[in-house]
C-alpha cells in the first residue's frame, strides 16, 4: 500500500530525438541527468501537492487539476525516457547510466512514437481501467452486483452454490476486456521497442539488475523452496474444506476449486480460518483490537505508538508537517480516497505524509506500522538524488512496511504495556493459532504473486494463441497453486481480467518479491540482535544494532544494484525461501503431523 507516483520530470531543453543520437556527448547526458534534478526538486513538489488535493478533496475541480498534471507529466515522462534512450551507446560514469536506465525505465504501457498509435493505446488503457471500476453483473434485472457486492457473498458465504454463482458472475466482467487488452500489448509492445527494449517483457523484467533469464530462474528456486510448506498448507486445507462442504463440491484430492476460499482470487485465505483451524484450549491469543479500545487510544495516538516503534530503533522524529498535514480520520463532510497510502511530498523539507481512515481496530494498527515503513524508507533516502528516491527494487518498500508487521509480537506489546507478562505467555502458547492465520495471509499468495506475472509474461511475448490464453491462466494456477476453476470455462472466457492488475497494467512480481524478503530480512536481523527462540516471536523493537543496519539500507534507496543493498543488511546477495520456511517451521510440523494419513500434491 504505496502511492507510487513515479514522475518524471520535465525538461526546459527540447531535444529531437533518432538521428542526433550519434552527436550526443557526456556533457550532454550530465546536463539532462542536472535538469532532471532540479525539474524534481522545484516541480515535484507542486505535482505531489495537486495529487494529494485530488486524493483528499475529490471534487470535480481537482479531479480537472490533476487529470492535467498527469497527462503533461506522462508526456514529459515519455520524452525524457526517450532522451535516456539517446545516450544508450555512450560510455559513462556507472551512478549516470544507472540513473539513464532508471528514467527510461519509467513506464509499464509505453506509448509508440506514432501519434496515431499512442493515442489508441492511451484510449484502450483508459476504458480497460474503467471496465473494472465500473464493472457489474446482472443475472436478471433485479439481481446486479458489483465487485463489492460478490466479495461480500465470496469472503462471508458458506453455501456452495451463491459462492458458484458469485465467482463465475464477477468472471463476466473479464469477456469484453480480451479484444482490447491483445491489442494494447501489441502497441505496448512497440512502444517499448521505441525505447530500446525488446518488448514489453524486456521493459517490465530487465530492471531487476540482472539477466531475465538469471532473475525469472531466481524466483522460481524460492518457489520451489516453500513448496513444501505451501503443499502442506494446500493439503491440510483441503482436507477441513472436504470435510465441510463435501466431496461434491471440494474432492479431497488434486487442485482446490477457487470458489470456496473465501476471496475472490483466492489469493489470500484468511478468510476461512475457522474452518481450517480449531483453536487449542491452552493458550489465549490477544486481542489487540480490544486493547486499543480498553485503552481508549485515539487515531494519532496509534499513530505515535507506530512511530515511537521507528523512534526506538534509531529513526529521526517526524517533522510538525506529518503530524499537521497527514490525514488520520476518514473526514465527515467529504469524500476521500480512504485507501492507506504514504506521501514522499517533499524530501527536501521532510514533507512526508500518510492518508488513511483509521478504524481503531488491530488490522489498522499493524497497517499503520506498514505505512510507516514506507515513511521511514523515505526519510532514509532523502538525500539521494531524485532519481535513486525509490526503493531498492519494487518489492523492497513493501517488504520493509511488512518486516516491521512481524515484529508485533506478544513481547512487544508487553514492552509496550499493552499486555501483561501472563498474557503475553498465554498467547505464545498459542503460536500453531497466531502462525496459522499469518500463513493463511502470507504465504498462500507467494505463487499466486508469482504466476501472475508468468502469464503476462508470455502473452507479452506472443507465446499463446488467442484460444489458448485463458486456458494458461488455469495451468498456471492448478500447477503454481493447487487452485482450479470450479466449472469449466466458456470459450470466449478471459478470467485474468477479472484481477484489477491485469487491465490496471500493474506489475505483480513485486508482491512476490517483498513477501519473501520480509522474511530474510526478520531473520537476518534478529540474528543479529542474538534473538534466539521461534522466530515468529522475535520483535526488533528498541534495537539499535538492528536499526542501525535498517537505516544502512534503506539510505541507499535505488542508487545501488538491490543485490548489493540486500547484502549490506542480510550478508548474502540471492533471494531465498529459507527464512520464510524457518519462520513457520512450528507450523511445519503441525501440518506434517495433521497430514500424516493424507494423500498430499495435486
Ligand atoms: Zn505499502
Amino acid at each position: 500500500m504505496i502511492k507510487y507516483l513515479k514522475i518524471v520530470l520535465p525538461l526546459l531543453v527540447l531535444i529531437s530525438c533518432s538521428n542526433e543520437a550519434d552527436t550526443v556527448t557526456e556533457e550532454d547526458a550530465k546536463q539532462f541527468l542536472a535538469d532532471i534534478q532540479e525539474s524534481a526538486e522545484t516541480e515535484g513538489p507542486v505535482i505531489y501537492s495537486a495529487s494529494w488535493i485530488s486524493s483528499n478533496f475529490i471534487t470535480y475541480d481537482s479531479q480537472v487539476v490533476m487529470a492535467d498534471f498527469s497527462k503533461r507529466y506522462t508526456l514529459k515522462g515519455l520524452e525524457d525516457a526517450r532522451i535516456a534512450s539517446t545516450y544508450d551507446d555512450l560510455e559513462l560514469d556507472p551512478k549516470d547510466r544507472r540513473a539513464l536506465s532508471i528514467i527510461k525505465n519509467g513506464f509499464v504501457m509505453p506509448p509508440p512514437l506514432d501519434e496515431e498509435l499512442a493515442g489508441e493505446l492511451s484510449g484502450i488503457t483508459t476504458e480497460l481501467e474503467a471496465m473494472y471500476g465500473t464493472g457489474s453483473h446482472c443475472f436478471s434485472d433485479n439481481d446486479c452486483y458489483d465487485l463489492e457486492g460478490f466479495e461480500a457473498i465470496i469472503d462471508n458465504s458458506r453455501d456452495p452454490d451463491e459462492l458458484l454463482k458469485a465467482w463465475s458472475g464477477w468472471r463476466e466482467i473479464g469477456k469484453p476486456m480480451k479484444d482490447k487488452y491483445l491489442r494494447m500489448v501489441d502497441i505496448g509492445n512497440q512502444g517499448a521497442q521505441d525505447l530500446g527494449f525488446e518488448g514489453l517483457s524486456d521493459l517490465w523484467f530487465s530492471k531487476y539488475d540482472m539477466p531475465v533469464s538469471e532473475f525469472s530462474e531466481s524466483v522460481d528456486r524460492v518457489y520451489e523452496d516453500l513448496k513444501p510448506l505451501y503443499e502442506g498448507l494446500q493439503c491440510h486445507v483441503r482436507a477441513e474444506l472436504n470435510e465441510f462442504y463435501g466431496d461434491e463440491v471440494v474432492p479431497n484430492e488434486g487442485s482446490i476449486p477457487a470458489h470456496v476460499l473465501g476471496n475472490m482470487w483466492a489469493q489470500s485465505w484468511a478468510n476461512v480460518y475457522d474452518l481450517v483451524y480449531q483453536e487449542e484450549s491452552t493458550g489465549k491469543s490477544i486481542d489487540l483490537t480490544k486493547v486499543i479500545n480498553d485503552r481508549g487510544l485515539t487515531e494519532v495516538e496509534m499513530v505515535e505508538i507506530a512511530e515511537d516503534f521507528f523512534l526506538s530503533l534509531g529513526f529521526e522524529p517526524l517533522e510538525d508537517t506529518f503530524w499537521e498535514r497527514s490525514l488520520f480520520v476518514k473526514p465527515v463532510d467529504r469524500n476521500v480516497v480512504c485507501h492507506a497510502s504514504a506521501w514522499d511530498i517533499n524530501p527536501k523539507t521532510q514533507d512526508l505524509r500518510i492518508k488513511m481512515c483509521i478504524e481503531k481496530n488491530a488490522e489498522d494498527f499493524v497497517t499503520i506500522h506498514h505505512e510507516l515503513g514506507h515513511i521511514f524508507y523515505y526519510q532514509a533516502y532523502a538525500d539521494q538524488p531524485s532519481v535513486f528516491q525509490s526503493g531498492a527494487n519494487d518489492g523492497f518498500h513493501e517488504a520493509v512496511g511488512d518486516l516491521l508487521s512481524l515484529s508485533i509480537t506478544p513481547n512487544y506489546l508487553e514492552k509496550i504495556g499493552f499486555v501483561t507478562k501472563e498474557e503475553a505467555d498465554l498467547a505464545k502458547d498459542n503460536s500453531i493459532a497466531f502462525l496459522m492465520k499469518q500463513a493463511l495471509d502470507g504465504v498462500v499468495p507467494t505463487p499466486w504473486t508469482l504466476m501472475l506475472d508468468k502469464w503476462r509474461m508470455a502473452v507479452f511475448n506472443g507465446d499463446l494463441t488467442e484460444d489458448e490464453m485463458n486456458n494458461y491462466w488455469w495451468e498456471l494456477r492448478e500447477k503454481y497453486q493447487g487452485v482450479k476453476s470450479p466449472i469449466e470455462r466458456p470459450a470466449d472466457a478471459f478470467d485474468p481480467g477479472a484481477k484489477y492488475h491485469i487491465p490496471g497494467n500493474t506489475p505483480y512480481t513485486r508482491y512476490y518479491l517483498a513477501r519473501v524478503l520480509q522474511y530474510q530480512f526478520h531473520e537476518s536481523l534478529c540474528e543479529d540482535i542474538g534473538f534466539e527462540g521461534p522466530l515468529h516471536e522475535c520483535s526488533i523493537y528498541d534495537n539499535e544494532i538492528a536499526g542501525e543496519k535498517l537505516r544502512a539500507m534503506l539510505s541507499l534507496g535505488q542508487s545501488e544494484p538491490w543485490q548489493d543493498a540486500l547484502e549490506s543488511i542480510i550478508g548474502t546477495r540471492e533471494l531465498s525461501g529459507t527464512a520464510m520456511l524457518n519462520y513457520y517451521a512450528p507450523l511445519k510440523e503441525w501440518l506434517d503431523e495433521k497430514n500424516r494419513d493424507r494423500s498430499c500434491g495435486w
